[in-house]
């Protein structure tokens, strides 16, 4: 039986300071592992640091840098070289969405308005998404990967969606950059394999976040919208994900448990991605 084996290991979080990613990093701080909270937003990064290195006595720093500039990461890792030295995990977080890439309607049907539908989106926007999701895992796993390669051990656990297997409707850039995220996770993980490094994804479902709050449920009264109830009746287990559902299959991913697992994406959405609806 494989132990976990991550006690005093170095985790870089991009996108730390996020719903999602900060609720990963104290499940890597409460197995030993020394958190790196990287995010663009640096108060935001240093008091989730702060809060981890407080509830679980093991060290974290923030960090800022932006996943889509090469040279800040590589400052970032300069500064986390001299505080904990080789990194050994990176979980590849940062990562979302724009409306101004999304349509206002699903399917059309002829009386919408053009720019309500898929002629009305916007090209720039697009390039925004998939710098952020597609970019913005590649730059980081260029930078902090070196590490792993030298040392012939590492993990990099990218964070995609399910979105990525269906695409949902409106949502199109994001849909395509996601599975743009699963299609690199597969590459890097063949290209990595005799290296010693591992390369996988975890797809979260639906969760409820300050971005989405309103839309999936109604502001007074808390009932779901239409959108809402779409999402529940899709999901088999009839529920909104939450960031804790995550920790399970992110410490099997990122620890000796799934030594030999290497260019897969797990889904960790109540069944939405197997159910046909019907
Ligand atoms: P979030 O918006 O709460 O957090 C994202 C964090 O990334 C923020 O702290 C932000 O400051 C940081 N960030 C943004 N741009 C950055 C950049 N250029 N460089 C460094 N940091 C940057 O997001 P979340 O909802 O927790 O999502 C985290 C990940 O999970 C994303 O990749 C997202 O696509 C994915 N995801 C989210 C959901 C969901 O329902 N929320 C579902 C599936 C997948």
């Amino acid at each position: 039986m494989n132990e976990l084996n991550l006690k005093n290991k170095v985790a870089v979080i991009t996108g730390g300071a996020g719903v999602i990613c900060s609720e990963m990093a104290k499940s890597l701080a409460a197995q030993g592992v020394k958190t790196v909270i990287l995010d663009l937003n640096k108060d935001a990064a240093t008091a989730v640091a702060g809060a981890i290195e407080k509830e679980f006595k093991t060290p974290s720093i923030g960090v800022s840098a932006s996943v889509l500039d090469k040279s800040s990461l590589e400052k970032a890792k300069n500064e986390i070289n001299n505080k904990f030295g080789d990194i050994d995990i990176l979980i590849n977080g940062a990562g979302g969405n724009s409306p101004a890439a999304t349509t206002k309607v699903e399917k059309m049907d002829g009386t919408e308005k053009p720019e309500d539908s898929f002629f009305g989106l916007q090209a720039d926007a697009f390039d925004k998404v998939f710098d952020l999701n597609f970019k913005g895992t590649l730059l980081p796993t260029m930078v902090f990967g070196a590490d792993m390669v030298k040392k012939k051990s590492g993990v990099v656990l990218n964070v995609s969606s399910m979105n990525s297997f269906r695409p949902l409707t409106k949502v199109v850039a994001y849909s395509a950059a996601k599975a743009a995220v699963n299609n690199f996770t597969q590459w890097l993980a063949v290209h990595f394999a005799k290296v010693g490094v591992r390369v996988n994804a975890i797809a979260p479902g639906f969760l409820i976040t300050n971005q989405n709050r309103f839309l999936l449920t109604d502001e007074k009264t808390g009932e779901p919208t239409a959108r809402g109830k779409k999402i529940i009746n899709g999901t088999p287990m009839e529920r909104y994900c939450v960031p804790e559902d995550l920790t399970g299959t992110v410490l099997y991913l990122i620890s000796d448990l799934s030594k030999a697992v290497t260019g897969i994406v797990i889904p960790v959405d109540g069944g939405f991605s197997a159910y046909s609806g019907v």
